[in-house]
C-alpha cells in the first residue's frame, strides 16, 4: 500500500480545482466526478501521452472513435447482456445493497447487523436507455460498458480501408459506463469513466510474442508517467478467475492509497469477439494473408487501461510532503509533460506597473509557445510558490526590478525549490 493517504489526494484535488464530486450542488450523484480546469488538463495530458505512445508513434496502430450508443446486438453477441454481472446481496434489516464479493464476512457494512444477507443475485451493470421516441423493448440500447466492442465492430472497416499487415492494432479512448453496485474509493470505482483500449490482431500461433511485446510497452509507458517500478505488480490471473474465452490475462496492479488494486489489464482473448460478430452479424471476419489462400479469424491481445485509475496512480506517485524553512510543504512531483501548468509567471510586486508590464511580456511569449502557462500575482511570492507546488507546476518565473535592467528573471524549480537567475532568452 502507498504511504499517501486517500483523503489527502481527494482534498488536494478538490481544493486546487482538479476533481469535484459530480452534481455537487444538488447533493452529488454517486459514482460520478467532474474535472475542474486543472483536472481536465491532467487527464488530457495522460490521454495524449497514451495516444502518442501507442498510436501516433507506431505504424502498426490505427485509431477509431466509435459511437457510445451501439446496436443492442453488439452487447448480445459479446455476452454482456447475459453475463456482464456482479453478485448483489441485500441486507434485510437496512435494505442496503452490496457487491457480494466485496464483503468481508456476513456483517452489513451499513447497519452492522450480521446474518441479514439473502441469496446473491446477478445484477447486470449496463445502463439501459431507449433510442428514438418509442419507449419499448425494441428501442432498448445500452451505454457502452467498455470501449473494446466499438473497436471490434470496426475491425472490418479498418481492414477494408487500410489493408494492414498482421499484427496490427486498433485503439480507442473514450467514455464507458457501468452501474457499479457500490462505487467507491474516489474515482477508482466510478459509474462513468474513461478507458484507453487496444485490440491487437495477431496470427493465432504468434500471440505469445505480441503479448510479451505489449506487456513490455505497458511497463515503459507507466515508467514515463513517473510511476515507480516497485509500486507496479503483475498478477497472472489464475484459470478459474479468467473470463472463459481468455487464454491468458495479466492484471497490472498498483499500490494505491487503498491498497494493491487493478490499474489495467492485458488479456489474450483468442478469436472470441470476432467469431461472435461473424456468427451473429453473418459477416465474414476472416483475414487473408496477402498473396496466399491462408484465411483465418485473427486472435486478439487486449491492453485495457482505465483513465481514472491512471490519474489516481499518477497523483499518488507524485504527491509529496516535505519541510521548507520550518513549514510543511505539499507538492506534486508530476513529470513535465503531465503537469497542467508548465510555467507560472509573476511580477514580484503587483502594484508596480512597470513590473507587471514586463511580466506580461514574458507571460505572453511563453503562453504563445507552450499554452499551459499561468499568470499568478495573488498574495506574496511565498504563497504563490506554495500554490504552484500543490498543482505540480515545474517552474515559477518571477520578474523583478533587475529584470528591467538586464532582461534576466528568477526561475524556481518545484522539486528542489532552487532559484536561479537566467536570461529571458534562455527560459526555453
Ligand atoms: P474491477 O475488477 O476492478 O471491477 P474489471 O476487471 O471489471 O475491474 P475491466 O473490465 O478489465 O475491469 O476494465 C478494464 C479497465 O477499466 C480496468 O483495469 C480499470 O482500469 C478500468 N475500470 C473498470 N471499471 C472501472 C470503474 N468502475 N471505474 C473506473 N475504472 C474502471
Amino acid at each position: 500500500m502507498s504511504e499517501v493517504k486517500l483523503e489527502d489526494i481527494v482534498s488536494l484535488a478538490k481544493r486546487r480545482g482538479f476533481i469535484y464530486q459530480g452534481s455537487e450542488v444538488y447533493g452529488g450523484l454517486s459514482g460520478t466526478w467532474d474535472y475542474g480546469p486543472l483536472g481536465v488538463s491532467l487527464k488530457r495530458n495522460i490521454m495524449n501521452a497514451w495516444w502518442q505512445t501507442f498510436v501516433d508513434s507506431r505504424d502498426d496502430m490505427y485509431g477509431v472513435d466509435a459511437a457510445i450508443l451501439m446496436n443492442p446486438n453488439v452487447w448480445k453477441a459479446s455476452g454482456h447482456v447475459d453475463t456482464f454481472t456482479d453478485p448483489l446481496v441485500e441486507c434485510s434489516n437496512c435494505k442496503g445493497r452490496f457487491r457480494a464479493d466485496h464483503l468481508e464476512g456476513d456483517k452489513c457494512p451499513n447497519c452492522g447487523k450480521t446474518g441479514t444477507f439473502g441469496e446473491a443475485r446477478q445484477f447486470n451493470m449496463m445502463f439501459k436507455t431507449n433510442v428514438g421516441p418509442v419507449d419499448d423493448d425494441k428501442s432498448i440500447s445500452y451505454l457502452r460498458p467498455e470501449t473494446a466492442q466499438g473497436i471490434f465492430i470496426n475491425y472490418k472497416n479498418v481492414l477494408d480501408s487500410f489493408y494492414p499487415d498482421l499484427p496490427f492494432g486498433i485503439a480507442q479512448m473514450g467514455k464507458a459506463f457501468r452501474n457499479e453496485i457500490s462505487p467507491r474509493d474516489f474515482i477508482f470505482r466510478s459509474r462513468e469513466f474513461e478507458q484507453m483500449e487496444i485490440e491487437y490482431f495477431v496470427q493465432p500461433d504468434k500471440w505469445q510474442e505480441s503479448f510479451d511485446a505489449l506487456l513490455a510497452d505497458i511497463h515503459e509507458f507507466l515508467k514515463s508517467l513517473g510511476l515507480p517500478a516497485e509500486s507496479i505488480h503483475e498478477l497472472e490471473v489464475p484459470d478459474d478467475d479468467r473470463a472463459h474465452y481468455s487464454k491468458r490475462t495479466i492484471d497490472i496492479e498498483y499500490d494505491f492509497p487503498i491498497g494493491r488494486e487493478e490499474l489495467l489489464g492485458l488479456a489474450y482473448r483468442t478469436d472470441f469477439d470476432l467469431k461472435n460478430i461473424q456468427d451473429n452479424a453473418g459477416k465474414n471476419m476472416e483475414y487473408t494473408i496477402k498473396g496466399t489462400n491462408d484465411k483465418f479469424i485473427p486472435h486478439v491481445i487486449e491492453p485495457s487501461f482505465g483513465v481514472e485509475r491512471m490519474i489516481m496512480a499518477v497523483l499518488t506517485s507524485a504527491y509529496r510532503e516535505d519541510e521548507q524553512n520550518g513549514e510543511k510543504r505539499i507538492y506534486l512531483a508530476l513529470p513535465e509533460h503531465l503537469a497542467p501548468v508548465k510555467y507560472a509567471v509573476s511580477p514580484l510586486l503587483k502594484n508596480k506597473p512597470e513590473l507587471v508590464a514586463k511580466a506580461r511580456e514574458v507571460y505572453d511569449a511563453l503562453k504563445k509557445k507552450h499554452g499551459n502557462v499561468m499568470w499568478d500575482d495573488n498574495g506574496n511570492i511565498g504563497k504563490r510558490y506554495r500554490r504552484q507546488d500543490e498543482i505540480g507546476t515545474p517552474y515559477c518565473v518571477v520578474i523583478d526590478f533587475e529584470t528591467l535592467d538586464d532582461d534576466t528573471v528568477t526561475i524556481r524549480d518545484r522539486d528542489t525549490t532552487e532559484q536561479k537567475r537566467i536570461a529571458i532568452t534562455d527560459l526555453e
